[in-house]
């Protein structure tokens, strides 16, 4: 501490570049300090620090790290903390440029496993961003000592050591209910759980907090399960999917987009207070919908589209830019590819006639003049041939009355089951149209990325940057993630622009495995040595990363304009 303290006198008002020899590791009163990167210039990317609380200046509990899942929760929290201080303080630290900021990557509505804050029986490690401070471009010398002996040990003392034990058990009982949670819905076969009570709209198009004054979300009766979770007087109740195809209908404006949104988050736990905190869903639910425009690589879309003007074959069908029925049909088979154990569709964000195609329309365009076998003479096939599931909204066309296993109705905004009567309905008014696929579903796409894909180069540099949550600059192109709505974080971006980056130096797609058992190898990865594993400097704290799922690695691998596909199947 002294030895920093030193070093930031003797430097002041050189040339930024002095600040290059305080990296290093300094004992403070209450936590280490380690300077991991610094900043080459005022403007530049902030410099990269830790700091590490030892558990004799903090207890640590060792029921906060007895398994990942409480680690995880636990290091959600203080992360929370973390960001709410520097949000509250008002450092005085000024100068050029970034001087003074202090930032960490703090998590939002989910609690995703990230790498912010590392908590073990030893310690805890907060990984922070700060800006050096300048004059034009000079050293402030005294403005970093006010950085490293006020502003940063303040945030640290109002988050770490303010944050109470109990606010941290409570974290860790939260991460048991979910786990309790998902392990009833295994063995009952549940693809979604939404409790009475939750809150599922937002504040807004651009908020995720929960709106106030909403009506709370009641199951319909006959859909109300009750779940036994620890650390609670009263047993959970709520509404239970079953694995099937369930329909979601309802009067435009009532709720039904609300509830799939909800449910397609629910693939992540919510932290307390945000209204779906006891929502959960098949860890394995992929979202899809129509994409017109994207990149589409060699997939097998046969199952949905054949014969297209020209001949194009869908067996292995490439486009630069998709058609919404084709992009649609794409990140179906992809994410079976890739694993997924639900589908949830709405139709807001589908194409008409990828989803349905009624009588009269069969009767004016032929069978053979239309490539497209809609979704619904599939959705059937998928459950029985492949056990996926789909939960689909659908306030526009009764004609899925006959494959649902289950038809939720939404009327004011609380849901009700109507399967019985949508049953009648259907028998009371048989729809003529022919049934149009195949006998079976069809082959699901079995495919290898060759490590030509990862073209990465730009310029003489290689290049791998994750740009927002929606972007990953990879060489001279784009990969646009805009539409996969369940890459919820810029941190996952990032995450996934480093996996990239790892698989391009290591020559990963050298082995050409499939999808499946790339995603499966990047997973084990993740568990087996920690999600930092593919951060490309192992001397810098990976401060801003969270975990992707597989199908969102999937989704940007797939997206590639690079793409190079062999065929496995
Ligand atoms: P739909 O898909 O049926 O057309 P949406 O789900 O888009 O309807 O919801 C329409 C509007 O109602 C949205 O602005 C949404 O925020 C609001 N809303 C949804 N659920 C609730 C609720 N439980 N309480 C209050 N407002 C809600
Ligand atoms: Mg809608």
């Amino acid at each position: 501490m002294k030895q920093l303290q030193q070093t930031l006198r003797q430097i002041d008002g050189e040339s930024y570049k002095g600040y290059k020899q305080i990296a290093g590791q300094y004992s403070f009163q209450q936590h280490q300090l380690l300077i991991d990167y610094v900043q080459g210039d005022p403007f530049a990317a902030p410099s990269k620090i830790r700091i590490k609380v030892p558990h004799r200046n903090r207890n640590i509990k060792t029921e906060w790290v007895q398994n990942r899942n409480r680690k995880i929760y636990a290091e959600d929290v203080l992360a929370r903390y973390v960001a709410k201080a520097i949000a509250k303080q008002n450092s005085d630290v000024k100068g050029s440029g970034k001087s003074g900021m202090i930032a960490i990557d703090g998590p939002g509505q989910e609690i995703l496993e990230r790498t912010a804050v590392e908590l073990t029986t030893e310690d805890i490690t907060v990984c922070l961003s700060v800006g050096l401070p300048a004059n034009g471009r000079r050293i402030n010398g005294k403005q970093a000592e006010n950085l490293f002996f006020q502003a940063v040990p303040e945030v640290i003392n109002q988050s770490v050591f303010s944050i109470t034990d109990q606010t941290i058990d409570e974290t860790i009982q939260l991460a048991d209910q979910h786990e309790a949670i998902q392990e009833a819905m295994e063995a009952n076969g549940w693809i979604s759980f939404v409790a009475d009570g939750s809150i599922l709209p937002r504040q807004s198009g651009i908020s995720e907090r929960p709106m106030k004054n909403a009506i709370a979300f009641e199951s319909p009766e006959a859909n109300r399960v009750t779940v036994d979770i620890p650390h609670r007087q009263e047993p959970l109740t709520g509404m239970a999917l079953h694995k099937g195809i369930i329909l979601i209908v309802g009067g435009g404006y009532h709720g039904k987009s609300t509830l799939l949104n909800a449910i397609e988050r629910g693939v992540y736990p919510h932290v307390k207070g945000d209204g779906r905190e006891y929502v959960l869903t098949d860890p394995n639910a992929v979202k899809v919908r129509a994409e017109d425009g994207r990149q589409v690589s060699h997939v097998n879309i046969s199952p949905f589209i054949k014969n297209l003007p020209h001949g194009a074959d869908t067996t292995k069908f490439s486009t630069e830019n998709a058609s919404g029925s084709t992009s649609q049909a794409a990140n179906v088979v992809e994410a079976l590819e890739a694993g997924a154990g639900t589908l949830l569709i709405d139709e807001d964000t589908s194409a008409t006639n990828f989803m349905i195609r009624d009588e009269r329309m069969q009767e004016l365009v032929v069978k053979e003049k239309e490539p497209i076998t809609p979704f619904i003479d599939k959705v059937k096939q998928m459950k029985q041939e492949l056990d996926v599931s789909t939960v689909l909204v659908m306030g526009g066309s009764g004609d899925y009355f006959d494959a649902a296993d289950e038809v939720i109705m939404l009327d004011q905004y609380l849901p009700f089951n109507v399967t019985a009567r949508a049953k009648e309905i259907a028998a009371k008014h048989p729809y003529h149209r022919e049934v149009e696929t195949d006998a079976s579903f069809g082959q699901v796409p079995k495919r290898a990325f060759l490590q030509g894909s990862l073209q990465t180069q730009q310029g003489k540099k290689s290049k791998v940057q994750a740009k927002g949550r929606a972007t990953i600059v990879m060489g001279r192109t784009d990969i646009s993630l805009h539409y996969v709505e369940q890459l919820v974080d810029a941190s996952q971006t990032r995450m996934i622009a480093d996996i990239i980056h790892h698989m391009e130096k290591n020559g990963w797609l050298k082995l050409e495995e499939p999808v499946h058992a790339l995603l499966d190898k990047i997973e084990n990865a993740f568990n087996d040595k920690g999600i930092a594993v593919f951060a490309p400097f192992k001397n810098q704290h990976p401060g801003d990363l969270a975990r992707p799922r597989r199908f969102e690695i999937a989704a940007a691998l797939n997206r590639m304009r690079t793409a190079k596909v062999k065929d496995l199947s």
